[in-house]
């Protein structure tokens, strides 16, 4: 698109890997179509442009967390401080970014923030720079959390222990129990604050994308238009990773991922391995660790297990693994640090994902057409599960916790027994509806043709 050459587009991720990779795989879409791209990031959680996309420009500012302040397992807190950190610097790199641009061949046309960084707002607006926010969660989970003041007015909220079980009925299929663990170790008011910043920054944006599709979620898609942003464009053009060119060198992992767990891969039969990967900042126990353990060792498959240092808690990594354990398993279990994990989506040997659900992990399961099975931790993951399992029916869920009995008889039901064929058979449907969205005259084509001439009405 030749008029989006000469226009720049500042993107500002937030510092977590969920958040990190839809907005640099955005950067990608829009690079692709004659944008420059300008990334303004952290030293909290740094990226590496060495292994980033060369074409664009890099600028880092100085915000830090000390290890305490990293450590708070309050997320609400954790976020508060973060933002606060960052306003000043934040500021002064995007000035220093405009006062270039008065002599620049690409004037920098909208800046794409996070809406949880809402500060972002009235920086912008104090440089009459029009800003877009892109959400890096899904819509459907959106649509729930704008509902948040109605669930207050009808009593859901604040939870009650004994509702736990209950159907919020107006948002059918989410249950009491999804609500409640969306706001682990927060005070609850402190979170509510939290959601109507962030609606409320979202509302006074020059737009709204998404990382998803109109077959996924076109019914979140239109609630959240019609009800809660009539007032500004809302774009979905997801899956990113698949719209934009893939840079095969480029990689915006924080950790280093393993690769040998491709050549690994390679040696396992068609769709016999089950992955387990829950992310970059679910932590487990102990006790649910040996449990995942035990479940995998007796389901008989074969697994692909990411375990990040730090996901057991006062682990470094798998040595609270029984003495001999992967030893037994002979070659029938691989485990790595932090894994290629699109590439190992997309490769013939898997043939499920036990994920915790973060909608990166449920969006690239979905374009690989690999069924899931879903322990959500916290956060929009209760509500992804819910989708997965009873919605999209693509994945079954372990609804009462992880215990190795059931994790081995739900990964035969999904992998083994006549049950996940249904299953699977969904699963490549969704992926085929994946694929169509992007391609010419495709929802999510179109999409992107849509914000590529909004940005440059701005
Ligand atoms: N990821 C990865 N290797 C791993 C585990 C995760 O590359 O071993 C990537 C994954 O592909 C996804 C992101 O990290 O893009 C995790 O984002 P998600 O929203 O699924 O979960 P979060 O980490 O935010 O909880």
């Amino acid at each position: 698109m030749e008029q989006s050459k000469g226009r720049r587009v500042i993107l500002f991720p937030m510092p977590f890997q969920g958040h990190i990779n839809p907005m640099l795989e955005l950067a990608n879409v829009l690079h692709s179509k004659g944008f420059s791209i300008a990334i303004i990031y952290t030293n909290f959680n740094s990226l590496n442009p060495s292994t980033l996309n060369p074409n664009f420009t890099y600028h880092s500012i100085p915000v830090d967390l000390t290890e305490n302040e990293a450590s708070i397992k309050d997320p609400t807190r954790h976020l508060s401080i973060l933002n606060a950190k960052c306003v000043e610097p934040f500021r002064e790199c995007l000035s220093g970014l405009l006062s270039d641009d008065v002599n620049s061949e690409d004037p920098v046309a909208c800046l794409i923030s996070d809406p949880l960084f809402d500060f972002t707002r009235s920086v912008a607006e104090s440089f009459k720079l029009p800003r877009i926010v892109l959400r890096t969660g899904g819509a459907a989970s959106l649509a729930v959390l704008a509902a948040f003041p109605l669930l207050k007015e009808k009593g859901y909220i604040p939870i009650t222990d004994s509702r736990l079980e209950e159907l919020v009925t107006e948002l059918s299929p989410i249950k009491v129990k999804d609500l409640a663990a969306a706001m682990p170790n927060s005070d609850p008011e402190d979170f509510y604050q939290l959601i109507t910043n962030v609606l409320n920054e979202t509302k006074a944006s020059h737009g709204l994308i998404f990382n998803t599709f109109e077959d996924l979620e076109g019914q979140a898609l239109a609630t959240i238009r019609q009800e809660y942003y009539p007032n500004i464009p809302i774009f979905s053009l997801g899956p990113f990773h698949k719209c934009g060119p893939t840079t095969s060198s480029s990689s915006t992992s924080l950790l280093s991922p393993d690769q040998s767990c491709i050549s690994w891969l390679n040696t396992q039969a068609q769709k016999s391995v089950a992955y387990v990967s829950f992310g970059s900042a679910a932590k487990i126990d102990h006790a649910q660790f040996l449990e995942i353990a035990w479940g995998l060792a007796n389901s008989g498959q074969p697994f692909l297990w990411v375990v990040r240092p730090g996901l057991v808690q006062e682990s470094d990594w798998h040595e609270a693994l029984p003495n001999g354990f992967l030893e037994a398993l002979y070659k029938r279990a691989h485990i790595v640090k932090w894994a290629p994990q699109k590439e190992v989506l997309a490769h013939p040997a898997v043939g499920a994902f036990w994920t915790h659900c973060g909608w990166n992990s449920t969006l690239e399961s979905i374009c690989e057409g690999v069924p899931m099975i879903c322990t959500p931790c916290f956060g929009d993951q209760m509500l992804n599960a819910r989708f997965v399992s009873d919605v999209w029916k693509v994945g079954l869920q372990l609804e009462h916790g992880i215990e190795r009995g059931e994790v081995e008889r739900t990964i035969r039901r999904l992998m083994v027994e006549k049950e996940g064929v249904e299953i699977k058979e969904r699963a490549l449907n969704l992926m085929e509806k994946a694929n169509h969205c992007l391609k010419e005259g495709g929802s999510s084509y179109l999409s992107l043709d849509g914000l590529v001439k909004h940005i440059l009405s701005l």
